[in-house]
């Protein structure tokens, strides 16, 4: 691509760095900006630029929060006997829109796959070990997305807790297998987390 100015250059550069966006688009959203209010380009940058600094990792779940506790953990209202174990933070607002589930959750950041280089001391794994080894915990639900990585992940931090004495359910899935957690719809993923089996079982299946 010939550019006539190199600040337009750089502007495209950067904004085809994201996933899924080709230089073409990138070209289109930067002239899109270049058309707007210089208002909007600055309530943009500076959205990223608070994200990138303010934004933490809730100390008890993991998950993406402005504060220390996220507002689940921090909540009276949730059951912290039940903790769903999750990949991110889209598994969380999936299962939040059920309305299904008032316990918490334990965000992993990621699915063990060694192709892609993630170990399980990449993932947050080992806080989820020890939270259940403090014994606050009665049930750990399993509800990764059923591909190979999540199977590896779920199986992992299975045998990494068999030997305590707490429950291990997984997400009954009317979800076709390959199906990631977040494209679910809400009753069908209500209703999975509702009628959860046990994770042996899922095993034997
Ligand atoms: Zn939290």
């Amino acid at each position: 691509m010939d550019f006539s100015s190199k600040l337009l250059e750089n502007a495209v550069n950067e904004v085809s760095r994201l996933p899924g966006i080709g230089k073409r688009t990138a070209l289109r959203l930067v002239l899109h900006l270049l058309k707007q209010p210089t208002e909007n380009t600055k309530y943009l940058t500076e959205a990223l630029a608070s994200l990138r600094n303010d934004v933490k990792s809730c100390r008890k779940c993991h998950n993406i929060s402005d504060t220390v506790l996220c507002d689940i953990c921090a909540s009276s209202n949730r059951n912290a006997e039940i903790v769903c174990v999750v990949e991110d933070i889209r598994d969380v607002m999936a299962i939040e829109n059920t309305a299904q589930y008032r316990g918490l959750y334990h965000v992993l950041g990621g699915k063990i796959s060694p192709i892609e280089g993630v170990g399980p001391q990449n993932l947050q794994i080992e806080s989820l070990v020890e939270k259940v080894k403090e014994g606050e915990i009665k049930e750990l639900i399993f509800a990764l997305s059923s591909t190979m990585e999540g199977d590896t992940t779920n199986f992992y931090i299975y045998k990494q807790i068999e030997k305590y004495a707490i429950k291990t359910s997984t997400i009954a899935r009317g979800i076709s297998v390959g199906d990631e957690l977040e494209f679910a719809d809400e009753i069908t993923l209500g209703r999975s987390i509702v009628n959860r089996i046990p994770f042996a079982q899922s095993l034997k299946s």
